[in-house]
């Protein structure tokens, strides 16, 4: 019975899929100048990671909004943070015929295969906010300056111990995280902050006393909270008994919250045992709440409507034969070639300056953050 409605499903995809390849006058060929008129009115698909985390959810409705904006019909899918979930969306929606796919990837290495079939279809691929490992299937690359928000992580962390304009000399103790070992920017994170940390590790004006300094010993599972908060709590256990930790670099708003879940509940917070600075990622209202609060001390923001417009206008550039414009040509390379790239700056974010960029800003109202 299965079968046989799959075996149904199959022959009503196929057929639609033809109907919707020749209403936007897709061919073997790439379709012709005409066809390219066509392109407006097409459905671009969208593959999110996760709806877990806000800025997802964000960055999924802001794509939504500049494609309408465009002409575009869209389709929108969120991968619940597994790869093979993420890799059967990409094929149903390359089985509907769309004409373009921008995709933010849960595992930067799983996509070859679907992208192979990707562009079997002549379907333009943009890779969004993390670039896609290992295929010369990925057109363009849309993200921020990734190791760029370790700097500013690693830089407020010395700013606010006093090492940075030398009026403090420790040591302080540290402790470090990095993001999930499957999404390539971790490493461009985890990079950039040690690019500012390392120095003074060397010095011993900071000390990691777990000894956890290699990314493979520091890094979180798809970006998971608990998981962080369980490495802390050992860590505490294991490597705290006597000492405090001054400072933790963390990448990602929701690892931060694990962390300062752990840090509470061993006392950290109270007039004795304050918390430690604590960095973050992606201002997420939670994050910026705790900040306000004075929890968690720093994030980093990237304003996810201008990430939308990137991606949105590649997309646009590229079923209309126009070229999107890159600022990075260089820096990208996924192991089968260079991504050109169109990277945005990053900002960092504290109690000192979160109304002015983010209220001001209009990212969110007075409201969201009460
Ligand atoms: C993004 C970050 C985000 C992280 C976890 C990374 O790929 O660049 O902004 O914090 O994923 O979702």
């Amino acid at each position: 019975m299965r079968n046989r409605r799959a075996a149904l499903a199959a022959v009503a995809t196929a057929a639609s899929l033809a109907l919707a390849l020749s209403a936007c006058g897709q061919n073997s060929e790439g379709g012709s100048k005409d066809d390219k008129k066509d392109a407006k009115g097409s459905t671009v698909g969208i593959a999110m990671p996760t709806k877990s985390s806000e800025r997802w959810i964000a960055d999924g409705n802001n794509v939504v909004k500049d494609l309408k904006s465009k002409g575009y019909k869209t389709k929108l899918v969120f991968g619940e943070d597994d790869p093979d979930t993420q890799v059967s969306q990409i094929e149903n929606m390359i089985t509907q015929g769309v004409s373009a796919l921008i995709v933010a990837a849960i595992d930067n290495k799983s996509l070859d295969n679907v992208l192979q079939q990707a562009a079997d279809a002549k379907i333009p691929v943009i890779a969004y906010d993390r670039l896609i490992l290992d295929t010369k299937n990925v057109d363009y690359y849309a993200s921020f300056d990734n190791e760029k928000v370790g700097e500013l992580q690693g830089n407020y962390i010395l700013e606010k111990l006093g090492l940075k304009d030398g009026s403090k000399k420790g040591p302080f103790n540290i402790e470090l995280f990095a993001g999930s070992n499957d999404d390539n920017n971790t490493k461009y994170f985890f990079n950039g902050a040690m690019n500012v940390l390392k120095p003074y590790m060397d010095k011993k004006q900071l000390v990691v006393k777990s000894g956890q300094t290699a990314m493979n010993q520091v890094t979180t599972l798809r970006w998971d909270g608990g998981t962080a908060q369980k490495r802390m709590d050992d860590i505490l256990t294991s490597s705290y008994k006597s000492d405090r930790v001054d400072a933790v670099l963390s990448p990602y708003d929701g690892i931060s919250i694990g962390i300062l879940s752990s840090l509470k509940s061993d006392d950290y917070g109270s007039a004795s045992k304050p918390l430690p600075v604590v960095t973050g990622q992606d201002a997420e209202v939670a994050s910026v709440k705790s900040i306000i609060a004075g929890e968690q001390t720093q994030t980093v923001y990237k304003d996810t409507r201008k990430l939308a417009d990137v991606a949105a206008g590649m997309v646009d550039d590229v079923l209309n034969d126009k070229k999107p414009e890159v600022n990075d040509s260089k820096t990208y390379d996924n192991g089968a070639k260079v991504v050109p790239a169109y990277l945005l700056q990053p900002v960092s974010v504290d109690k000192s300056n979160y109304q002015q960029v983010l209220i001001d800003g209009g990212y969110y109202t007075e409201a969201d953050l009460k």
